[in-house]
């Protein structure tokens, strides 16, 4: 009985590194596709940073000529100055020269305004660029990485695979056929006792199947259904008396009696 429930202990412990392993095979890719986002992301962005900048640049080509177009009008108005005949008309090319050169002012302005935003843009850009490079060295190493992991973990499989092989041939069918349909149902088949309770769910077992337990029989948990044993290894060793280790050696300090308390 005593190999029977080495092994079926055996065989979980493999079955449990099996199921954990797979877990992990299986989350691996979700790492390289959260990192493959993020750059995405940061990509994005920085196109987005870029294409501000180039507006932003557009829009200063066009004020530029906008404020010469401007400024050439209030010249040739200026000439006009010269020959216009009566004070009226005078006036009249006064006022234009007034709303040409006051128009010019405005989108210098303008200008001065754009100016200032490019100069953030480019802060922008080139943070949102060296983003961009970060993250992609970070998914490169990720990605080496993840396939590192894959490689190892694939070759652990292959490895407890056989062990699992190797084993389940030394327990009794009836047994394993328990065993299996409780670890695909409870995840786990086998449960140590513990301080007379079962492992799996926490409920306590009656006396008798606590000492036959004890004696070595493989039994069954009457609340979860998972195969019981008793591991005479985990059982606390009885307490030798232990010289306590006082720090005598260092005198005590004692308190100054407070006076009139
Ligand atoms: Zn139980």
């Amino acid at each position: 009985m005593q190999a029977q429930i080495e092994n079926l202990v055996k065989l979980q412990s493999v079955d449990l590194e099996r199921t954990r392993l797979t877990l992990a095979l299986r989350a691996l890719p979700a790492e390289v596709a959260q990192a493959e986002a993020e750059l995405a992301a940061a990509e994005r962005h920085s196109g987005e940073a870029s294409a501000a900048l180039s507006r932003e640049e557009s829009l200063r080509t066009r004020l530029d000529r906008e404020v010469a177009t401007h400024r050439q009008k209030a010249v040739r108005f200026r000439a006009q100055l010269d020959v216009v005949k009566t004070p009226e008309q005078a006036n009249a090319v006064e006022h234009e020269i007034a709303f040409e050169t006051s128009e010019a002012d405005r989108l210098e302005n303008e200008e001065f305004a754009s100016l200032e935003r490019t100069e953030a843009q480019e802060t922008a850009l080139a943070a949102a660029r060296a983003q961009v490079e970060s993250l992609a060295s970070a998914l490169e190493k990720i990605r080496s990485r993840v396939a590192l992991r894959q490689q190892e973990h694939t070759a652990e499989l292959a490895t407890l695979n056989a062990e699992r092989e190797a084993i389940r041939p030394l327990i009794e069918p009836e047994w394993l056929i328990r065993y299996d349909r409780l670890s695909g149902s409870r995840g786990t088949g086998l449960a140590r006792v513990d301080n007379q309770q079962c492992t799996g769910c926490r409920m306590g077992v009656r006396p008798q199947m606590w000492n036959q337990l004890r004696e070595g029989e493989l039994l069954t948990c009457d609340s979860c259904g998972r195969l019981l044993y008793w591991d005479p290894a985990m059982a606390p060793a009885p307490k030798a008396p232990q010289p306590e280790h006082t720090p005598a050696a260092r005198p005590r300090i004692q308190k100054p009696h407070q006076a009139g308390a």
